[in-house]
């Protein structure tokens, strides 16, 4: 009897170990197989035919290395929150907590508007309301010289609906029309009002010159 319950505890424990390293690996993999790379975002850039955003997308990569950018296809079930939903409808791309989530590898525009989302919050937006350290020095999308741009620029057609409609912005500044102008001036600087080329310019040489030092991490 002793050696038949011995038997029994010791395939019980065998069995839980077994579903243990199963759980763990499979979180390894998920999470290896959703972050994508340096390498898939090269080739990522390719497949959308803008091999030339690459080089100021990797240096503001390397800026803020905590940024880190997933595939996740349901990105509703991670928003999880019915009004936002409501709001915005199918959620293609996200920037929380210095993770970009995007829900497909097809459409680069999103991840350069959430690109947008990300540096601002580390030197904009965010950071003017506090959601990141309390670093004023930089002020992006709740410029003064911004909301200029913005309002010159907002009816033309490097903004959607979405981007130029104030009720689509949630953070109480341009962070939506800031997150959009960026994402056309990086997908193709010469498809851009030259005065807007030549804004983001700037904006892409101030995060060249950052020292590590200087880099903001968003807390939020
Ligand atoms: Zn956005």
């Amino acid at each position: 009897m002793k050696k038949v319950l011995k038997n029994f505890l010791w395939s019980l424990g065998i069995t839980l170990l077994i579903i243990l390293i199963a759980l763990v690996g499979n979180e390894l993999l998920t999470h290896k197989n959703n972050l994508i790379t340096k390498e898939g975002f090269v080739l990522f850039s390719q497949y959308n035919n803008v091999s030339d955003s690459i080089p100021k997308v990797q240096n503001i990569l390397e800026k803020f290395p905590q940024l880190k950018i997933y595939l996740e296809n349901d990105l509703n079930k991670k928003v999880n929150d019915p009004d936002t939903i409501k709001k915005f409808g199918n959620i293609a791309g996200l920037y929380e907590n210095n993770n970009i989530y995007i829900s497909t590898l097809n459409n680069s525009t999103t991840l350069f508007h959430e690109l947008g989302h990300a540096i601002d919050a580390y030197m904009g937006c965010y950071s003017a309301l506090g959601y990141a350290a309390e670093d004023f020095r930089y002020t992006l999308s709740s410029n003064d010289d911004f909301k200029k741009l913005y309002e010159k620029y907002k009816n033309t057609s490097i903004f959607t609906e979405y981007g130029r409609n104030p009720s689509s912005d949630t953070r109480k500044c341009l962070s939506e029309g800031f997150a959009e102008m960026f994402a056309n001036y990086i997908s193709d600087r010469n498809k851009v009002d030259k005065e807007v080329a030549t804004y983001f310019d700037n904006i892409v040489k101030m995060i060249n010159e950052l020292k590590p030092t200087e880099v903001v991490h968003s807390l939020k």
